[in-house]
């Protein structure tokens, strides 16, 4: 699927699990970044394909060539596993074996994928909304939704502002 899925299932249940800045960290690295090896196989692929096949669900061309690392394969488990030791809930491979079970779910599905990538998409937008809602109203018991979303809007314009003073800053100095 669409890296943007993988991140949105691993922030759900990172969200979900409550987990520390370090378990974070872990947890996107074996859930999202895993991806970054199609990156490696992309400048084959491409000159092979054409640029518009990156869009196609799956990159197996036919050719034999790999396009995923062997961390998208269960052989891996036997790497990721004794790495997993000592965490909680096992994160590493809690997040490595999520990561391979939608990629798996999305190959068994393959004619219907964009369909069920919107599906699967809302679904975890819809749970991080609940979870992010849950947390802030936990603090304040009788705020209800609309403040909350005016709440998302007013930190998202925050931190826009951050970033416009940020970026100015930095071009100001140079
Ligand atoms: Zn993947």
């Amino acid at each position: 699927m669409l890296t943007t899925t993988h991140l949105l299932a691993a922030v759900l249940i990172g969200l979900f699990l409550n987990l520390n800045k370090d378990e974070w960290f872990v947890a996107l690295t074996f859930g999202v970044a895993i991806d970054l090896d199609h990156v490696l196989a992309a400048p084959r692929y491409i000159s092979d394909n054409g640029l518009a096949a990156i869009l196609r669900p799956s990159w197996d061309d036919g050719s034999g060539l790999p396009w995923r690392s062997l961390m998208h394969y269960p052989v891996a488990a036997f790497v990721v596993m004794p790495l997993s030791i000592g965490w909680r809930y096992f994160v590493p491979l809690l997040f490595w074996s999520t990561h391979l079970g939608i990629d798996y779910i999305q190959s068994a599905t393959l004619a219907y994928s964009s369909p069920v990538e919107i599906v699967f998409m809302t679904a975890c937008i819809a749970g991080i909304v609940f979870l992010v809602y849950r947390r802030w109203s936990d603090l304040r018991p009788d705020a209800d939704f609309n403040q909350f979303v005016s709440h998302l809007n007013g930190s998202l314009r925050a931190s826009l502002k951050g970033c416009g003073v940020s970026i100015r800053q930095f071009f100001g100095s140079i």
